[in-house]
This record gives structure tokens, sequence and C-alpha cells, in this order.
């Protein structure tokens, strides 16, 4: 086993609570780590509507999704949080008191004093294709997402899906593929305009396929794809031979593996909290922004943005159980305003 990672403060989840907490910890001088299973920072804002217009964070009349997830990546520089992506928490573990054990799905090992659920709706997970004996072939030949374009070089790959993720992943890895069919079910798409126009355009100049259809089967043997079997309309079937297959049908929000933690949960997938602190049933873990309930929760950024000002307070305490916390202003406080960078 690795060393761990020795951290103040680990926090579940890179979404706009979990970075926004990164800067009330960091007034406090408690330093964090955060993990997240998405290989990028911004949680639902990033993932579901980074173009989107939000109108209600106070102070800010208009701003997109990805726009509010940039302005809290430069905010909380001052205090250089470690991003640990693409990995996701798969335990917790109370080894002192208060010291906890954190083990991702990727092996990382971290000992934190205090630990923040920030994991939103629970983790995205993608929406897979009711395709028999996919499970089979996941991870060595069917893909839900792409990590590493290079690993497709020279592949002969096959993308289904009419939405954004399915246009993008076309036009990115038909350049480096050695042939890609995409498969709609219809000759009508979701995604982008433009993108839909820059498909066509390669499709009538011979660099890519489009066939209509669904993928019904796929044949291959130990996991290693040799080829996905098209289903048209009209019944008829069509071989398509690949090495890789790429479902891009979007994605749902699961719960995951929070519910194994051993805290009390409300309706079995929200964290009762105690407001004061916001606090869960095990002292030192403490749960803020979507996935927390209490009564008269909303599920908005800027109640999660109160929670975790709250949460600092009394994660101080366990950080620093012989020192005093007195309370300033940003505006005023020449500790706080060097802490930032600014004086
Ligand atoms: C379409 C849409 C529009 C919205 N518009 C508004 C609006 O106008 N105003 C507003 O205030 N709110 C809006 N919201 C709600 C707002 O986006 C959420 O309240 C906010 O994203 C919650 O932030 P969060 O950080 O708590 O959770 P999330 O944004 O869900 O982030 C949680 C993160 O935790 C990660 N995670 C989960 N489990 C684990 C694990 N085990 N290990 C590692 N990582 C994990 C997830 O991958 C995710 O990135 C909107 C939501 C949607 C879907």
């Amino acid at each position: 086993m690795k060393d761990p990672i020795k951290t103040d403060v680990l926090i579940i989840g890179a979404g706009p609570i979990g970075l926004f907490a990164v800067f009330e910890l960091g007034l406090l001088d408690m330093k964090a780590h955060l993990v997240d299973i998405l290989d990028k920072v911004g949680g639902q804002c990033a993932e579901l509507y980074p173009e989107k217009p939000i109108y209600d964070i106070p102070g800010i009349p208009y701003i997109t999704g990805q726009g509010l997830v940039d302005a809290l990546r430069e905010q909380i520089k001052p205090f250089g949080p470690t991003f640990h992506l693409g990995e996701m928490v798969e335990t917790i573990e109370r080894i002192g008191d208060p010291l906890f054990r954190i083990v991702t799905d990727c092996g990382t090992h971290f000992e934190a004093k205090v630990v923040v659920i920030a994991a939103g709706g629970g983790s995205f997970q993608p929406k897979k294709p009711p395709i028999p004996g996919i499970e089979a072939y996941e991870a060595r030949s069917v893909f839900y997402a792409v990590r590493r374009m290079e690993q497709f070089r020279g592949q002969r790959l096959v993308v289904v899906g009419g939405g954004d993720s399915a246009l993008d992943w076309t036009l990115n890895l038909a350049p480096v593929a050695k042939s890609l069919t995409l498969v709609h079910r219809r000759d009508a798409f979701r995604a982008a305009p433009d993108s839909v126009n820059k498909m066509r355009a390669l499709v009538a100049e011979g660099k890519i396929d489009f066939q209509l259809g669904q993928i019904a089967a796929l044949e291959g043997v130990d996991g290693r794809l040799s080829a996905a079997i098209l289903k048209r309309d009209d019944g008829s079937l069509l071989t398509l031979e690949c090495d890789a297959l790429m479902p891009f049908f979007g994605l749902t929000m699961k719960l995951g593996p929070v519910a194994d933690w051993g805290i009390a949960l409300k309706d079995g997938s929200l964290i009762p909290v105690d407001t004061a602190t916001f606090e869960t049933s095990e002292p030192g873990i403490f749960a803020i922004g979507d996935i927390n309930a209490y009564p008269g929760k909303l599920k908005l950024i800027l109640s999660g943005f109160h929670e975790a000002a709250l949460m600092s307070q009394k994660a101080y305490r366990y950080v620093f159980p012989d020192k005093k916390l007195f309370f300033q202003y940003t505006t005023s406080s020449t500790s706080l305003q060097k802490k930032l960078g600014v004086a």
C-alpha cells in the first residue's frame, strides 16, 4: 500500500459547493484535497449545463454554469487545493479521533482530520444501451467516456448517439481513428447544429460513415470486440467490424458508494445534517450542497455556499482543537487579505 496523502480536509465532490468549501476552509488555514469521479471540476454546472445562464447567484446578475465554475477556481487559487479527478471515493473509515482513512477506486489513500461530503446527487453514471452481454466488453472494447484519445489511434471505432458528446467525440476521434462509424437511431440530432454540420461534411468527404439504426448485438472474444451488429428500422442487419464501441447516451445520477459509509440517510439518498454546523450523524464528517437534507432545504447553489461557511467554523475545531477562532471580515482583516494574496 502506498503512503497515504495527509490533509486537514478531504472534500468528496468538486462541484460548485466543494469548490467554494476550499475558500471558506482556506480562510481558516485548513488545507484541502478534492476527489471527483468526473475528469473535470464543476459538478452539475460543468457537466449538465455549462452554457446555460444562472440568474440567482447573489451579486452576479448573470453567469453561465461554466463561467461560475471558472470564477470559483480563480477565487480558490490562493489556497492551492489539490484535485484528484477521475477517481471515486469508495470507502471512509474512522482510524482516530478525529482521523479518517479515505480510499478511492484508483487505490489513492488519504488521511484526513475532517471529511466533507459535497457529492451532490451522487455519482454521474453513463446510461447504458440494452445490448445483451455488453458488460463483458466494458472497459476493454466498450467505453462510455474518453479519457485518452491516443488509446484509440489506428482503431476501427463505432460511436453511438445523437447528443453533444456523441458528435463532439465523432469529430475529435475521426482524425485519430483508422475508421469511424457514427450510429444514431434517426437522422435528427440533439447536438449543437455546428457539430452536426461538421459531422455531415466529414461523411460527404468520405472520412467517416453514418448509419441509421441501433446496435443490437456484439461479437468478439474475451472482451475484445470484433464487430457490432446494427439493426435498421426495417429489421435488416449490418455487421460493423470494429475494435471499440462508444455509446454516448447521456448521464444519470446515482448515489453510489455514499450509501455504504455508515452515515444515517434520509429517504435512502440524502444525508441529514445539523444546520448549525452541517455535520452528519458521524462527528467529523460533514455534508454540504445538494447531498444534504434539513427542514426547509433548497437545492440551490447559494444555500450550499452558506453551508460551506458554517461547516468550516466547526471543522476548525477538529483541525485545530487548541486554537481559538476569531470572526473576521475579508474587507477589513489584513490577516485574511494576506492569505488571499491581496495585502
Ligand atoms: C439544468 C440545471 C439547472 C440548474 N440551475 C440552477 C440555478 O439556476 N441556480 C441554482 O442555484 N442551482 C441550479 N441548479 C442546481 C445546482 O446545479 C446544484 O444545486 C449544484 O450543482 C449543487 O452543487 P454540489 O456541489 O452540491 O453538487 P454537484 O454539482 O452535483 O457536484 C457533486 C460532485 O460530486 C461528485 N461525486 C459524487 N459522488 C462522489 C464520490 N463517491 N467520489 C468522488 N466524487 C463524487 C460528482 O461527480 C459531482 O461532480 C441547476 C441544476 C440543473 C441540473
